[in-house]
Formats: C-alpha cells, structure tokens, sequence
C-alpha cells in the first residue's frame, strides 16, 4: 500500500479511538515519566496486570527524583511480579542520569531518549510522540501486526529492516496527524481489534475498508515471524530450608539472569551432587527433608525444569555466609524475589506445617 493510501486511515483510525479508547490509569493527562513507566512495565505483560503496578509504583515514586533516589530493594520490590527485573534497574540508572544530566526532565529529543539506560526505539518514539506530540513512531509487535495485516508485507517482522521501513511509514503519517493520539489509536487497535491469537475482530475494525488481509482474508497469514532458536534448558534443585520458623535465602550474583536477586538457594542438577550432598555442603547435617515435587519456569531464552525439596533443620553445623534467614512476612515485605521461584516459596511455607524425619 502507497503511504497516500496509508494516510486514510487516520480519520477513520483516530474516530474509533476517541469512542473506544479504554480507560487506562497512565492515559489520563500522560507526563513523559509516566509514559515511560507504562511503557516498560507494559513490554511483556498484559495491561489489567500493569493497571495495578502502575498506580502502586507511581503512589510510591511519583517523580524521576523519588526513582534515582528510592533503595534497590524497595524499587525491586514495587516490581516483584512483573519480571524482567533489569528493567526496573536500569530504569533506576537512566534516572539518575536525567537528575545530572536534564534537571530531573526526560529530554524532548528521540536521539537523546535512545542514549539513556534502557530506553529502545519504541520506549523513546512513545514518550516523544504520546507525551510530548512529536512525530516519531512506536513500533511494537501490536502496531507491526497491525501494518503488516493493512499492507500484506510478508516479511520477517523479526527483522531490522522491517520496524525500519514501518517506522519510516509511520512518521510521515505523523506528518498529518496528532502523533499522540494517531500513536495511541494504532498501539490500541492492536491490542484490541487486530488481535495476535485467533480470528481478529475484522468485523468491527475501523479499518477493515483499507485492510489489503481482510480483503484477502489472509489475515492470520500475517505478521509472518521465522522460527526461534530453541530455548535452552537448565535442570535445578530447589531447596526450601526452613531454620527456627526461617527460610535461607540467597543473593544472585551481580550479572546475568535475574541478578543481583534475592533466591532460593538451588543448584544444576548436572553438577551431579545429590541433594544431600549438598546440604551437607551447607553444613546442615540434620533436619527432615520432603519432596516438593517438579515445576517449570520460562525465561526468554532459558527454560529451567525445577525439582524442589522442602528442608527443616534442627541445627546448623557452622555458620551460613551465604544465607539470610528470614520470616515469612519480612519475605513478604522486604526481598523481591523473581516469579521463577512463587511455586517453591509457596509449597515451601505449606509443607512448614508438617514433618518428615530423613
Ligand atoms: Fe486487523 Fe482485521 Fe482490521 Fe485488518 S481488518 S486491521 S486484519 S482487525
């Protein structure tokens, strides 16, 4: 489709959004921090599951200021549950800058945006466009789906070239529109009517008169994505080790997956030490030991197979350098520990209750 032709959508497109739109908490009056907030809490999770974060977090630290100046623990907890942890922290880190750098602002620049910590071309074409109504784009697999759908591209959307090449359509659209609302219509349009799984709702799509899939009705065809790598497997044991009404746990390391993240110490099952071997290496020589039984975790590019057991010490042998104790509710209250280890945690206070002599 010829970008004159593209540029049709933008009445019916931006009409439909005006009656449609969803009230979302970060729509109201958006400020950059809080498009930006919304933006990377949004990457990866679903938005009735960000509503509630979003409020929290922005009750909590409702300036740049208070996000440079919050403690890791307690930023990482506003986050538990939403994943992706670095995103909180670089978020952290790019906040600083702008408190040494802007005088607490995000700068009104995409170029600007793109350098700071964590903050890609879609994050940085949203704050510039939603928040401060400049025409650049936004291009997330949403708004790809929806452009390959309209156009019958069949290219990798995976690639470089491809977000290029819509991204380039889509700013000279901006050219003739309200970027913020125009932005805004497309990413929910995406979200709503042209949906990933499933039929889309072709017949009440706005757009359905200009849409080169529908007239086709090819529109599961698109966007067409190549096959992924296959993700890496990891086996690990899962210790829940309960010590005085107290569960051990661990910090991660300071790099890689989930660092610097509080955890439930556990191992690879192919260092091939038993179980026992192992907390025997702890220095717990006796207690009672159950079962917790299998679970898995999806990481994007790691899938973990868990094997879990529940461990209630009588007395520790030496004294533990690795581990803090801590209570059910300063767990609760204080440490953000990552999803992968909910099933676990969960399991672990249950079988608390019980007792099995090893
Ligand atoms: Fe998507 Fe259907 Fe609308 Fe085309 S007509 S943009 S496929 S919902």
């Amino acid at each position: 489709m010829e970008n004159k032709e593209l540029k049709k959508i933008i009445d019916p497109l931006i009409c439909w959004y005006q009656i449609s739109a969803r009230e979302l908490p970060w729509r109201k009056e958006p400020t950059a921090y809080g498009v930006w907030v919304s933006e990377i809490m949004l990457q990866q999770t679903r938005v009735e599951a960000v509503k509630e974060y979003y409020i929290r977090f922005m009750n909590q630290l409702p300036t740049i200021k208070d996000l440079a100046e919050v403690s890791q623990e307690k930023l990482l907890k506003l986050w538990q549950g939403l994943g992706y942890y670095n995103r909180a922290k670089n978020m952290q880190k790019a906040a600083i800058e702008v408190m040494e750098k802007y005088h607490g602002k995000l700068p009104m620049s995409y170029e600007a945006l793109l350098k700071l910590k964590g903050i890609g071309e879609y994050t940085a074409g949203a704050i510039c466009s939603i928040a401060f109504g400049l025409p650049e784009a936004a291009v997330d697999g949403n708004v790809l789906r929806v452009m390959t759908r309209l156009t019958v591209d069949d290219r990798d959307i995976m690639t470089k070239e491809v977000k290029k090449d819509f991204s380039h359509e889509i700013k000279e659209i901006l050219q003739h529109t309200n970027p913020s609302i125009f932005n805004q219509a497309l990413m929910e349009l995406g979200a709503t009517i042209c949906l990933p799984n499933g039929l889309p709702k072709c017949g009440i799509c706005p757009l359905k008169q200009y849409c080169q899939a529908y007239k086709e009705n090819r529109m599961m065809d698109f966007p067409y994505k190549a096959a992924k790598k296959p993700r890496k497997i990891e086996n690990r044991i899962m210790f829940f080790i309960l010590f005085e009404n107290k569960v051990a746990l661990r910090k991660r390391t300071e790099k890689g997956l989930l660092s610097n993240l509080w955890e439930l110490p556990n191992i690879l099952s192919e260092e091939n030490i038993s179980p026992f071997q192992q907390l025997l290496n702890w220095g717990i020589l006796s207690g009672k030991v159950e079962p917790l039984g299998k679970a898995k975790h999806i990481f994007t590019h790691i899938q973990w197979n868990m094997e879990g057991y529940f461990v209630k010490v009588n007395n520790l042998q030496k004294q533990q350098q690795d581990f803090v104790w801590v209570t059910e509710e300063e767990m609760q209250k204080y440490y953000a520990l990552p999803s992968a280890f909910r099933h676990y945690i969960k399991k672990g206070w249950e079988e608390g209750k019980k007792e099995h002599e090893f």
